[in-house]
């Protein structure tokens, strides 16, 4: 895959936070319960923080329990990239962006009740919210 957003590891430590950077580039996991878009719930639209890339919409959000912001549906299905992932002694699916190739969090097929069944499960330091009123 080429993203269309390329940059080398020393541009992307330069720009990310240090925890963004493990998350977003080393496909790290924050701790549940801890991210700050967990229980955002105005309406807006969520981008990757790596890029700015639009990947869900309010609407999509929903209550997971998880511990982790859960969406059921990105805004395109071309928004994300889906890997395999293996790691862990799981079998997993990756969920990264599309555009820039940086690590989101997992897809799931448990988002019981939801219109898809899907839970997109992300991490929030790889997302930036951009609420309706400001947009
Ligand atoms: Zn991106």
């Amino acid at each position: 895959m080429t993203y269309r957003v390329t940059k080398t590891d020393e541009q992307w430590r330069a720009e990310l936070s240090p925890q963004q950077y493990a998350v977003l580039r080393q496909a790290g996991t924050e701790r549940a319960w801890t991210g700050e878009l967990l229980d955002e719930s105005r309406a807006g639209l969520y981008t990757c923080a790596a890029c700015g890339s639009e990947l869900f919409r309010s609407g999509t959000k929903f209550d997971s329990h998880c511990g982790w912001p859960s969406f059921y549906e990105s805004v395109r299905p071309d928004a994300v990239e889906l890997i395999e992932d293996r790691s862990h002694g799981m079998v997993r699916t990756e969920v990264r962006c599309a555009n820039c190739g940086s690590h989101l969090g997992h897809v799931f097929p448990d988002g019981f009740g939801t219109p898809t069944g899907d839970r997109y499960c992300m991490n929030s330091l790889s997302l930036s919210f951009a609420p309706e009123d400001q947009a």
